[in-house]
């Protein structure tokens, strides 16, 4: 499998892509907000896609992984 070196320039022409694709998407908000949620294209907190904490007394996926980290270090 070769790998393909997808540097700092490769990510920043992703990044605009997604930006162009959230402004085209979200086009009824303002431009300024719509590239805010370039990176996942969603706008809302609901329980599906909120901070766990707050709807199911979870630790978020964050705190998980540095559980994980700091396990795997000892
Ligand atoms: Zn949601």
């Amino acid at each position: 499998m070769g790998q393909k070196l997808r540097g700092r320039a490769w990510r920043r022409l992703q990044q605009l892509r997604m930006k162009a694709r959230a402004i085209a998407a979200f086009s009824d908000l303002d431009p300024a907000n719509a590239i805010l949620i370039a990176n996942h294209m969603k706008s809302c907190s609901c329980h599906m896609c909120g901070n766990p904490r707050r709807y199911w007394g979870e630790i978020t996926l964050q705190e998980k992984r540095q559980a994980l980290r700091e396990r795997d270090q000892e």
